[in-house]
């Protein structure tokens, strides 16, 4: 059973618990270090050094220069800044491309601060992943001054080809942001920082919820994703909230430190689970099968039934499974996703989203596997 939550956890892209060290990182900052950074003497001034300490931590984790960090909100804020940035600083005749399957915090916020007339959508293969030749072709017609491509997608765990994508994006002297929500605190964090805008949250990776990190590229003059103080340098004016970020480096310190892998030669316990379901159930299809995918997710069309019936039934045997985006869930209709990868509505809305964590054990692989063949008899046996 995994570990600090009660019933086997699924839903880890959606949120994670917070990780012991995190936990333990905060209550110390909370209890020794609560006051204003900004204040005017020495326990406050201690404040500012730890934050500083802890910003020069996160760019040696993730391979960038100490100032280009700034802690925020999370992702969502992120997203906002770089297009708001974006919005004003790049040369209104030319556009930005975004890759359809992102967040919709990076959808929606491309959409208010550009405006249809400037924005271009990516070209995706059937898996979701950016077709870098269709890519390399547009940047080379000279339209295009800044590209969006996630690092890892939150619903089917397809990973982007993003090193590449900033390789072309720096060749053509384009802006890049990358999306590492999902990538970071499951994969090696250590090149993410060379990308050029990078955006992510703590709560993905056993950090708290509210807390996040950006990095912007040292060209980018006159950022400023927030405006009032001096704090984070000028660049994101708010109080700083140092036990958040002291957590949020506990956190993802302990993810790099001791990663999640595959032992060398033997398939993961996801795909373990993907064989033992495609055994009991030959009409399940696994979304992005034919793609590179995080270790930690699989997206299922399940045969029949709507998924938030799968959902339902799933909770009432005690599995916390998604039936995608969590911050979509609240909206009518199918994800935007599957629709990128041209995967029609009706099957859709059979789509299961099951993300395990750091925590889950073998046992609640195959305990989730069991129960979801438990629940197809059930299914079929409704009207
Ligand atoms: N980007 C991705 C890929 C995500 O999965 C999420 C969260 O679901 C976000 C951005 C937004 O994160 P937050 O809600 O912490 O701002």
């Amino acid at each position: 059973m995994s570990k600090g939550t009660s019933v086997p956890y699924f839903d880890h892209n959606a949120t994670t618990p917070l990780s012991p060290c995190a936990r333990e990182a905060w209550l110390r900052a909370a209890g020794e270090s609560w006051q204003n950074p900004s204040s005017p003497y020495r326990d406050a001034a201690r404040v500012r050094v730890r934050i500083e300490d802890a910003r020069e931590e996160f760019a040696r984790l993730l391979g960038c220069r100490t100032e280009q960090v700034v802690f925020n909100s999370g992702a969502t804020e992120g997203a906002n800044a770089v297009f708001a940035h974006w919005a004003g600083a790049l040369p209104p005749g030319r556009k930005i491309a975004v890759n359809p399957t992102e967040h919709p915090c990076v959808i929606e916020a491309a959409r208010h601060f550009l405006g249809p007339g400037r924005l271009v959508w990516l070209e995706v293969d059937p898996d979701g992943v950016v077709r870098l030749p269709a890519l390399e072709a547009l940047l080379a017609g000279g339209t295009v001054a800044a590209v969006s491509v996630m690092a890892a997608n939150n619903e089917t765990g397809v990973l982007q080809p993003w090193r590449e994508v900033a390789a072309l994006c720096r060749s053509q002297r384009v802006a890049y942001h990358c999306d590492a929500s999902q990538w970071l605190g499951k994969l090696p964090a250590s090149e993410l920082g060379q990308a050029g805008w990078l955006t992510a949250s703590a709560h993905k990776f056993g950090g708290p919820k509210g807390t996040g990190v950006l990095i912007w590229p040292a060209q980018a003059e006159g950022f400023r994703s927030q405006r009032g103080g001096e704090q984070e340098h000028g660049r994101r004016a708010g109080t700083e909230d140092y036990p958040a970020v002291a957590a949020m480096l506990a956190a993802l310190s302990e993810a790099e430190s001791r990663p999640v892998q595959p032992a060398a030669g033997r398939p993961c316990w996801r795909d373990d689970f993907v064989g033992q379901i495609r055994s009991a159930m030959p009409d399940v299809r696994v979304v992005g099968a034919g793609a590179e995918r995080l270790w930690n997710t699989v997206s299922l069309i399940m045969p029949h039934g709507e998924n938030h019936r799968w959902v339902a039934k799933l909770d009432k045997r005690g599995f916390q499974v998604s039936t995608g985006s969590a911050c979509a869930a609240g909206r009518e209709g199918p994800s935007h996703v599957l629709a990128a990868m041209g995967i029609a509505p009706e099957e859709a809305r059979r789509a299961i989203r099951i993300s395990a964590g750091r925590e889950t054990t073998q046992d609640d692989w195959r305990a989730l596997a069991d129960a979801l063949v438990a629940v197809k008899a059930e299914m079929r046996s409704l009207p």
